[in-house]
């Protein structure tokens, strides 16, 4: 065995590498851009190196400088992580040709899987069966189109070199098929540097089932078992677990077969994933991924195995550590993936600083995998993923049961995050029952994805008690959360109620608070009156009894809001003057905003030119996913406030309309 490794990645996998690493007595050489010097990861290896700037493509992109890292460093082995460079055969050789073990596959194989078209070929050679399409290499759009019209509508178009389920879309009707491919094509292009193209009938209830294999230089292959990942946004996993629920054994064999025979067609080593898409009892191959998954930590929960110690033994050249037979199955793991996201916009990433972190405590049921910290930023060059949350029990009811809980204890703010989301697909009946298929969010959107709620009393109660308690601190960015001395001004001053009014969200809360005995006091809001007893605890946490009902919570200030979480919800409950006036509004529909985070890679309109509504002014690109911002109405443009290739936040102004009465 190697004695040093180095990690090519950031986030929570480096930092999942390196506690497997350490435990295993190697010593771990992490590599950070600009934008992590002070991340996790960095902070948890034995040595680290910085690559370079932000941009990925600059650092943790860039073959020459981490392989240069691990000379400098003594490295002899290197970890690719997910993502980035871990399905890069140009990689893979290169560390071989530098005398690095690379931790993954042989670059045949990485080449073999890499597109999926040439993959597609190969399997239906080796008698797997494929979902029905055309993955040939004649790339003529009038040749795809017929093609499509063949396979029969809907169709989905996929990058051949995808991943991510980038340059991936869904084509309905033969009318939007040029379009549709333009987009997937351009999709491809920028995250990809390749164009190229496959078209597959597109199932309509699939479920998405893949199996865990290991192979070892020997030729041996295992398989450790399959999970489901059908819990979906955008083509891409949010919710996994293993085993998965309601296949019949023949199934669960056949697929296992089909995986291992898929590995040994291609002389595969080490950790890999066959990917299979399943309708009505029958199982086509997707796609191999030939790399550690994401979704990893629920095959280990369920199997007591380590997969990353498994990778580095294979790498090593040792033969694999169980036969078939003896790879056991135990209880039901699921994990969730939370991200910083907007649910309500599409799922476009939200960045930001973490002001509050608070995740689940870990514990036999409970993993955590995250690699972030309070105070840390979620930025626009990387994965919005904040942590993974693993929960295992010996049944599928009690994973969910230890999953709900730990939703409901988490504290995010700072970005918006997919908290909420998460926590309604779990607790959802048709969840529960396994009714499990890819359209599960979309299905169900109005029950998972509805407005926000207001907050409750208990909510409001809390924040009344911190508005007392404390006037708006100094923002303290060090430490936002510190605790204060209260205040009994009312009492002071011999008032007998004071008024506060909170603005949460648009939605205004009028309260009417009189001081009872006890440090209580009674909250009239909304035509309903009840009297309030709050305990303050360590941190920002308050148990709020309200007619004899007791509440866990926490609320503090954060910069001019109270944000208060209860049961993994989170209120921001902004205090207004209620005289001020409330101008501002007009001329808000002047300009345009981005909606997103992200690169500006187009604009297609410049001062002067007159737009209908829904025409397109811009594309903005994130996590190479590309958001068209269309006129909101029509008028003409009186001013461009940005240039491609700009960086812009979330709600960056865009471009100005000119003044209606300017024109005609
Ligand atoms: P797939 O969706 O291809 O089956 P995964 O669900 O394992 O595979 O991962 C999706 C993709 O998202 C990965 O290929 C990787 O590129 C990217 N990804 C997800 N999370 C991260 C992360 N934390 N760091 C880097 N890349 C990530
Ligand atoms: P990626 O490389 O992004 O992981 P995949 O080919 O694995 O791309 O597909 C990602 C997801 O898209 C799948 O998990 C599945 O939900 C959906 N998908 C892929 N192919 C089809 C199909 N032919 N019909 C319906 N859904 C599909
Ligand atoms: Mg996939």
């Amino acid at each position: 065995m190697f004695g040093s490794v180095l990690i090519a990645n950031r986030g929570e996998i480096a930092c999942r590498v390196i506690r497997t690493a350490r435990r295993m007595g190697l010593r771990s050489i992490a590599v950070f851009s600009d934008a992590d010097a002070g991340a996790a990861h960095v902070a948890l290896a034995d040595h680290a190196i910085r690559i370079g700037p932000p941009a990925a493509a600059e650092s943790y992109l860039a073959i020459e400088r981490i392989i240069d890292a691990a000379r400098r460093t003594g490295a002899e082995a290197i970890h690719p992580g997910y993502g980035f460079l871990s399905e890069n055969a140009d990689f893979a050789q290169a560390c071989a040709a530098a005398g690095l073990v690379f931790v993954g596959p042989p670059a045949a194989a990485i080449r073999a899987m890499g597109s999926k078209a040439a993959a597609k070929a190969l399997m239906q050679q080796a008698g797997v069966t494929l979902v029905p399409g055309y993955h040939g290499t004649d790339q003529d759009p009038a040749v795809l189109a017929r093609a499509a019209a063949e396979i029969g509508y809907p169709v989905l178009i996929k990058a051949s070199a995808g991943g991510g389920g980038k340059g991936m879309r869904v084509v309905r009707a033969a009318a939007d098929f040029a379009a549709e491919l333009d987009r997937a094509r351009g999709e491809a292009r920028a995250a990809f540097g390749d164009d190229r193209v496959l078209v597959e009938k597109y199932l309509t209830r699939p479920r998405h089932i893949e199996i865990q294999i290991f192979a070892d230089r020997n030729g041996n292959v295992v398989s450790l078992h399959e999970r489901d990942c059908s819990i979906q946004r955008r083509h891409q996993k949010i919710v996994e677990e293993a085993p998965a629920p309601l296949i019949d054994e023949a199934m669960r064999a056949a697929m296992g077969r089909a995986a291992c025979d898929a590995a040994r067609a291609i002389g595969y080593e080490g950790a890999g994933t066959v990917e299979f898409i399943a309708e009505d009892g029958a199982f086509h191959f997707m796609e191999m991924n030939t790399r550690l998954q994401v979704e990893h930590p629920v095959t280990e929960m369920i199997t007591g195995i380590d997969l990353v110690e498994w990778q580095f033994r294979i790498a090593a050249g040792e033969a694999l550590p169980l036969s078939q037979e003896r790879i056991g199955r135990r209880g039901h793991a699921v994990e969730v993936r939370l991200y910083a996201e907007d649910p309500a916009r599409d799922f476009a990433p939200s960045t930001g600083t973490l002001a509050r972190l608070r995740l689940p405590e870990e514990s036999p049921n409970v993993r955590v995998d995250s690699g972030v910290r309070a105070g840390d930023a979620v930025s626009v060059h990387y994965d919005p993923m904040i942590a993974k949350l693993v929960t295992w029990d010996e049944d599928r009811d009690g994973a969910l049961r230890h999953m709900a809980r730990a939703l409901a204890s988490c504290e995010i703010d700072g970005v918006q995050t997919n908290l909420d989301l998460l926590r309604r697909i779990v607790t959802h009946p048709d969840f529960r029952a396994a009714a499990l298929d890819t359209g599960f969010i979309a299905r169900h959107e109005a029950a998972l994805l509805p407005a926000r709620s207001t907050a409750p009393l208990a909510v409001l109660a809390a924040a009344a008690h911190r508005w007392l308690a404390a006037p708006p601190p100094m923002p303290d960015p060090a430490d936002p959360w510190s605790p204060w001395a209260t205040r009994t001004a009312w009492r002071l001053n011999g008032a007998r109620f004071q008024d506060v009014t909170f603005d949460e969200d648009g939605t205004t809360h009028h309260l009417r608070l009189h001081p009872l005995d006890d440090g209580r006091f009674r909250l009239e809001t909304g035509g309903r009156a009840v009297a309030v007893r709050v305990d303050s605890g360590a941190d920002a946490a308050l148990l709020v009894e309200l007619e004899g009902e007791a509440t866990r919570l926490s609320a503090a200030w954060q910069g001019g809001r109270i944000v208060v979480f209860a049961g993994g919800l989170r209120h921001a409950l902004t205090p207004v003057d209620p005289h001020e006036a409330m101008g501002e509004g007009a001329g808000a529909d002047a300009l345009v905003r981005s909606v997103m985070p992200g690169k500006l890679i187009e604009l297609a309109v410049a001062a002067g030119d007159r737009v209908k509504a829904g025409d397109l002014l811009a594309v903005v690109e994130a996590m190479k996913v590309q958001f068209r911002i269309t006129a909101p109405r029509d008028g003409v443009i009186a001013a461009t406030h940005c240039a491609v290739g700009d960086l812009v936040e979330d709600g960056a102004e865009l471009m100005a309309f000119a003044d209606d009465n300017d024109n005609d």
